[in-house]
């Protein structure tokens, strides 16, 4: 059976380079998925988790802004940020939702409640990522 290859890099690191599957990946125009054979495609990221499989198990990866391209049974995703579930600091999730929380109540400027918005979907996304990969055994 074909296979994909995915590649996640960020500024920082490569977060990692694999066969597989089937990618899912949070556009930023919704949630888009590529089997093998997919046409050339080109998608921004929103701040979402992206999923793969691998010999049948799905595994999550966080991921937050940056681009996603598709050609040649390749997937290239150079994300601002990505973590693998395996990577996730849920306490530090944990609090970094906390603080949004209770920003939010106070956030008086429309620019400090954009920003807030945004760092409390990273932190439920972390979260929910480090969810999925227990759930489906792969964390
Ligand atoms: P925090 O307020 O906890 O820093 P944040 O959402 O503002 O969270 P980012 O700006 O998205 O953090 O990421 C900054 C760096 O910290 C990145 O390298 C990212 O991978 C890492 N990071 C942030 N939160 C976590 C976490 N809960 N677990 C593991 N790595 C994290």
């Amino acid at each position: 059976m074909a296979t994909l290859k995915l590649e996640i890099v960020t500024p920082d690191r490569k977060v990692l380079s694999e066969d597989v599957e089937y990618v899912g990946a949070p556009g930023i125009m919704g949630e888009f998925g590529v089997l093998p054979n997919h046409v050339p495609f080109l998608s921004a990221l929103g701040i979402g988790n992206l999923h793969y499989k691998q010999d049948g198990k799905a595994h999550y990866v966080f991921v937050s802004g940056g681009f996603a391209e598709v050609s040649n049974n390749q997937v290239t995703v150079l994300a601002e940020v990505a973590e693998k579930a395996t990577e996730i600091d849920v306490d530090r999730a944990s609090k970094a939702k906390e603080r949004a929380e209770q920003r939010a109540t106070a956030a008086k400027e429309k620019i400090e409640s954009i920003r807030n918005q945004a760092a409390l979907k990273r932190a439920i996304s972390r979260i929910n990522c480090k969810n999925s990969g227990k759930n489906a055994g792969t964390c």
